[in-house]
């Protein structure tokens, strides 16, 4: 797909996340939050939902997590520019609340769209839900993300064949320091992959 065709669909799917009604959350949304980065990027990196933060700016990980998940893509030699970041949830669920799994199948298709367009080799999963949602839309045999992180999960999918790289969530270490090395670690997959 040439960048202008990548740019204009980017554009339209922008357009229907914000107006979007599929589920209940877009009664107490402030933005909705698409996701932002390289639409060419080769690794794309999927969180959960936006939190407070990212509801008032629509920006994606843009709180403490943002600020851990920033270290992290610095840790690699990577920067937001060069990666695309969006979540599965478009719209913040409140209270922080976890997503219902109604709000996720609500929400699988602007994902899907997303992963048609930026066209990425990889899509990194952050925390469980990520991860699980992901898992389910290919197929995967759903598994523990204490078993699963920092591994590469080769599969075929509608889009292509993809690497999966599930990640604990950064919010993992943003209570507790030394959580921050296993993630450090599990980080330095993108250095040898690509
Ligand atoms: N946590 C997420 O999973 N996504 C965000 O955008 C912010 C925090």
């Amino acid at each position: 797909m040439d960048i202008a065709e990548k740019k204009r669909r980017f554009e339209k799917l922008k357009r229907d996340i914000e107006n979007c009604r599929r589920c209940s959350l877009y009664r107490t949304r402030t933005h909705a939050v698409c996701g932002e980065g390289d639409i060419n990027a080769d690794i794309l990196f999927v969180g959960e939902a936006p939190g407070r933060n990212e509801d008032l700016q629509g920006k994606p990980f843009v709180g403490r997590a943002g600020e851990v998940f920033d270290q992290l893509l610095h840790s690699v030699g990577l920067t937001r520019q060069r990666i695309f970041l969006c979540n599965i949830l478009k719209c913040r669920p409140p209270q922080n609340r976890n997503p219902l799994e109604q709000e996720i199948r609500a929400c699988a298709g602007s994902l899907d769209i997303q992963i048609k367009v930026v066209e990425p080799k990889i899509i990194a999963t952050i925390g469980t839900f990520a991860t699980n949602a992901v898992f389910q839309k290919f197929d995967l045999v759903p598994r523990k993300i204490s078993q699963i992180h920092g591994k590469v999960i080769e599969v075929a999918t509608p889009f292509g064949r993809k690497k999966i790289i599930p990640l604990y969530h950064p919010a993992f270490a943003v209570y507790n320091q030394e959580n921050i090395t296993i993630l450090l670690k599990d980080f330095q997959v993108f250095r040898e992959i690509q």
